[in-house]
């Protein structure tokens, strides 16, 4: 039980609960308090550190491929897939501006789709837009010739079992570990308190805003607004939501000598992902080789994603040299039906931020941001 002095302390006269310290929840705190530095905003986490996808994931900061937006396309309008690919942009300069380049680890390396010689129909499909896609997107980026023919990269990188490589020139990498551990200073330099270790079991209506329950029922307080920024796992708090999590898999090598990987590279429509981390290779992917194995709450790796993963190591991304793995994890996204986050209030003083998919770096800093204005608007 709580004593009085916890309770009066840490859990009184609280404006605004946000749930979850991912990159959703950490950037609605800081706007929140740039709008309103009197609010007293708590961020509830139940990982000892944020535990979610944003500190799990791969630092790809991307917009879209040729082979990701020509499929969009399909079951998009030209317009809808733009407004997509703005989004993201707009996104990733949000996070950038927050926190500057040097504090996300940002490098600007570009990011290349990699075409097997079994892609050669996908390949042919997506060089024969790449002037139809540059048109698209060159508005939003501010530049021409976004997308490039980028074949001469292949051997500049050591990659095995590659016919074609497409340059995305405006797209980079981050520090995964840099950006959340900023924010949390920034968070917490504008007064934004963040518990860790407190798992939220339910949100129920109260007469004075909500009453938030957790840690197995043991504590429970008055917030007068919340946001719910806790991603995948916001199903278990409103099971109607259209949200399902999938675990995603990455590995990370030892330092190799004389790499020669550069930059960011995904392939098989972005269900491989690959990237150089100083002279180390991080790897991850391989959900679609059972969908239904990793559509699961529960962290952990599988030997099937996992040799498959150790195979293409050695077959495409460093067959030149002898790579040693160093380290393993999974982590969460959330998916649904659509592939648009929500951003939504729910009902008065509750609003929903989840479900950014496999774009969160992209665009979590801006979904956040949008939900602290969503709050903002009802004080
Ligand atoms: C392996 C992997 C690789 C990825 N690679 C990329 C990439 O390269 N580029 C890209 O743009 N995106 C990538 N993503 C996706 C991106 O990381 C996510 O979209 C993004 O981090 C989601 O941010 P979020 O703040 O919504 O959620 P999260 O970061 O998941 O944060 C939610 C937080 O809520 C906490 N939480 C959950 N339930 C509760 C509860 N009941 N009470 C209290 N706290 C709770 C969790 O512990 C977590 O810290 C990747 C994801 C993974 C898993």
């Amino acid at each position: 039980m709580l004593s009085f002095w916890e309770k009066n302390t840490f859990f009184s006269k609280i404006d605004v609960v946000i749930v979850g310290s991912g990159i959703v929840g950490l950037t609605a705190a800081i706007n929140l308090k740039k709008y309103n530095p009197g609010l007293n905003v708590i961020v509830l986490e139940r990982g000892f550190l944020p535990w979610g996808g944003s500190t799990k994931n791969a630092g790809f900061a991307c917009f879209g491929s040729p082979s990701e937006l020509l499929n969009d396309l399909q079951s998009h309008t030209e317009d809808e897939v733009k407004q997509l690919v703005e989004y993201r942009y707009k996104g990733l300069l949000e996070l950038r501006s927050l926190l500057g380049d040097d504090n996300i680890g940002y490098e600007p390396l570009g990011n290349y789709e990699v075409f097997s010689d079994t892609d050669d129909e996908l390949y042919a499909i997506c060089a024969n837009k790449l002037d139809y896609l540059n048109t698209l997107v060159k508005d939003i980026v501010g530049k021409d010739n976004v997308y490039l023919p980028a074949d001469a990269d292949i051997e500049k990188n050591g990659l095995g079992n590659t016919s074609h490589l497409i340059l995305n020139t405006a797209e980079g990498q981050i520090d995964t570990g840099l950006m959340i551990k900023n924010l949390l200073g920034l968070a917490q330099s504008l007064g934004v308190f963040t518990l860790n270790g407190f798992l939220v079991d339910r949100i129920e209506d109260s007469s004075s805003g909500y009453y938030i329950v957790g840690d197995g029922g043991k504590v429970s307080f008055n917030a007068s607004k919340v946001i719910i920024a806790n991603n995948a796992f916001a199903a278990r708090l409103f099971p109607d939501i259209d949200i399902k999590p999938a675990r995603a898999q990455v590995l990370i090598t030892q330092p190799v000598d004389g790499l020669i990987l550069k930059g960011a590279f995904h392939a098989d429509k972005g269900y491989y992902y690959f990237r150089n981390v100083g002279n180390r290779i991080l790897f991850g992917g391989g959900r679609n080789l059972d969908f239904g194995a990793e559509e699961t709450f529960s962290d952990g790796l599988t030997t099937i994603v996992q040799n498959r993963l150790d195979e293409m190591l050695k077959s495409i991304i460093a067959p030149y040299t002898n790579v040693v793995v160093d380290h393993r994890w999974s982590g969460f996204m959330a998916m649904g039906t659509k592939k648009s986050y929500i951003l939504e209030r729910r009902q008065p003083g509750l609003v929903l931020a989840v479900r950014c998919g496999g774009m969160g770096v992209a665009i979590g800093s801006l979904t956040g941001k949008q939900a602290a204005e969503l709050i903002q608007e009802e004080f």
